[in-house]
Parts: C-alpha cells; sequence; structure tokens
C-alpha cells in the first residue's frame, strides 16, 4: 500500500492506493498552520501499512534528493510553511516520502495513466489560483537548480489590457495576468461568473497560447495538457489551439502540431492527475 499526498494551498487531499494508481481511501484535509494540518495529515497514514508516502506539493519545495534539505519548503506566502518538512514530518513514523511539486506530480499522473499516456515529453499547465508548469522531458521530471516556475515568464501584456497584474513579486507574469485570481481582479468577479463575457476568453487565450508558444519552443514537448479551475471555461481550448498556432506562425513543423486537437488537450484524469501522480511517484521509492 502506499499513501499520496496532493498538498494545496486551501486543502490537502490525502489517498491510500496501490502502485497501479488504484485509490482505496481519500479524504480531504484542509490547510491552516503546519501543526493542526499535519496531526491530521499523520492520524489519516498512521492507522494503514504504508510503504512510502508520495507527495506534490505547493513550492517553492527542494525537490533534490541527493540535499538535506530535501522536501523542505521555501519563501512561499502561506508564511506558517514557510521551512516546514514534508521529511521531517514523516520520520517520526518511519514513512519514507517522495517530494515533487504539484504540477510535476500532476504531470507524471498524467504520463502514467491520462491523457499523455506513455509519453516521454510532456507538460502540463494548471491555471488556477496561481499558473504552474509540470515538465516531464526524456522520461524524467525536470527539476535543474530548483524546479521550473514557468508559470511567473513574462509574456507582454496586450496593449488593450490596462490590468496592471496580480502577481506579488513580477506583477505582470503570465501567473500575473491569467490566473483566476487575476481574472477577478481585473474584472471585479470571479472568473465563474465571467462566462458569457467574450472578450474575458478572448484576452485570456491570448495570454495562455503565448505562454504555450514559449513553451514549445523552450522544452519541446509531445503533448500540452491544460488543467485548474480556469480550463474549466471549455471555449478556452479551440481559442488556444488556433492562436498557439497563429504565434508559431508556421515556424516549427512537427505532425503533432498538424493534429492541434490532441496536441493542446485538457488534464485527462479529471482532477485525479495530482494524487495518481503522487501514489506512483511513492511507488517509485520502492522500485
Ligand atoms: P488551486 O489552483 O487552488 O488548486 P483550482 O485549480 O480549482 O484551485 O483553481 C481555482 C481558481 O479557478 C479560482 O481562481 C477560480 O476563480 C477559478 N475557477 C474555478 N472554477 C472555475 C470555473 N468553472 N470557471 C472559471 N474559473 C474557475
Ligand atoms: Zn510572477
Amino acid at each position: 500500500m502506499f499513501g499520496a499526498i496532493e498538498a494545496g494551498g486551501t486543502k490537502m487531499v490525502v489517498a491510500i492506493g496501490d502502485e497501479k494508481g488504484n485509490i482505496l481511501e481519500q479524504k480531504e484535509i484542509p490547510t491552516t498552520t503546519p501543526q493542526e494540518t499535519m496531526s491530521h495529515v499523520v492520524e489519516f497514514f498512521k492507522r494503514d501499512n504504508v510503504e512510502a508516502i508520495g507527495i506534490g506539493a505547493f513550492g517553492p519545495v527542494c525537490v533534490d534528493i541527493t540535499s538535506p534539505d530535501y522536501g523542505r519548503i521555501g519563501k512561499t506566502p502561506k508564511l506558517p510553511w514557510v521551512n516546514f518538512s514534508w521529511k521531517e514530518a514523516f520520520e517520526e513514523i518511519g514513512i519514507p516520502v517522495a517530494v515533487d511539486t504539484d504540477v510535476n506530480v500532476a504531470a507524471l499522473g498524467e504520463v502514467v495513466y491520462g491523457s499523455a499516456k506513455g509519453l516521454s515529453d510532456m507538460i502540463y499547465i494548471t491555471v488556477g489560483t496561481g499558473i504552474g508548469v509540470g515538465v516531464y522531458l526524456g522520461g524524467k521530471l525536470l527539476h535543474g537548480m530548483m524546479h521550473p516556475e514557468a508559470g511567473h515568464v513574462i509574456i507582454g501584456k496586450r496593449a488593450d489590457d490596462h490590468f496592471e497584474g496580480a502577481c506579488p513579486y513580477h506583477k505582470d507574469c503570465f501567473e500575473g495576468l491569467a490566473s483566476g485570481p487575476a481574472l477577478e481582479a481585473r474584472y471585479g468577479k470571479p472568473a465563474a461568473l465571467l462566462t458569457e463575457n467574450e472578450d474575458v476568453w478572448e484576452l485570456e487565450a491570448d495570454y495562455i497560447a503565448k505562454a504555450i508558444m514559449m513553451y514549445i519552443c523552450c522544452y519541446s514537448p509531445r503533448k500540452v495538457i491544460l488543467g485548474g479551475g480556469v480550463m474549466h471555461v471549455e471555449k478556452l481550448f479551440p481559442m488556444i489551439r488556433e492562436k498557439t498556432l497563429k504565434y508559431m506562425n508556421g515556424y516549427i513543423t512537427a505532425k503533432e502540431l498538424d493534429d492541434i486537437e490532441n496536441y493542446i488537450v485538457p488534464a485527462g484524469l479529471k482532477g485525479e492527475q495530482g494524487i495518481k501522480g503522487a501514489l506512483y511517484l511513492a511507488a517509485e521509492l520502492k522500485r
């Protein structure tokens, strides 16, 4: 049996399952302070014979397995969690952990079980409270110096957009212009209540397409998967596909881009990509 945690800013999804990605039990625990939240999380895993736990965590988080800080959270805006260590939290009950970013773990779930099954190179983009990109290249999750933070790239604000941007670090980076909270701050209403307004989604699709064009040029993925709350707006998909090709302007020729409907796609696991990816990460630790 393996454990999985999808650690988000508002809630933690905890689950127990097997190495095939079957979820046997699942629970949600609110994210408050590490002390309070982790007492419930640890309690959940204590009851079962859990061999290892895979964690998809909000970042920044140390994912370098050779570092003494492996599994430690860095300078997150969720202040009580700064310096919290996933590894140390489970040491007291003797369960080893495998930690990666929430988006990398979602990418892994999609590669093993979902829309990118069997591919060696893909990216998973979440457009939700924040924007994050999980990168799977050459059959491995990309880490590097830390881990990609590709939601914070500067994509250039469109001339007719007068919103200053919502990112506390960069104002009008991709996340600052196109996340759920950015939409709410620009238009004064939650994103889900803006669905009738065509201009909103035309601009949103434009920013997402620009970012995807950049990611295609930089990462060369064989598939681009889009998830997160904002991507519930299904009409974004055809607009994003069309605009991505427009921005690419024929520069990169690949059979994948000729089949754009199957190149830029929604997440295939209906919200379970993170938890299934985390289960797989845990199982990998024991392989
Ligand atoms: P998180 O990023 O915190 O894990 P989500 O991926 O669900 O959570 O993203 C939450 C964001 O998505 C919020 O900003 C919300 O406004 C937006 N959102 C959620 N549902 C919808 C929807 N149906 N249409 C548009 N935006 C939505
Ligand atoms: Zn930013």
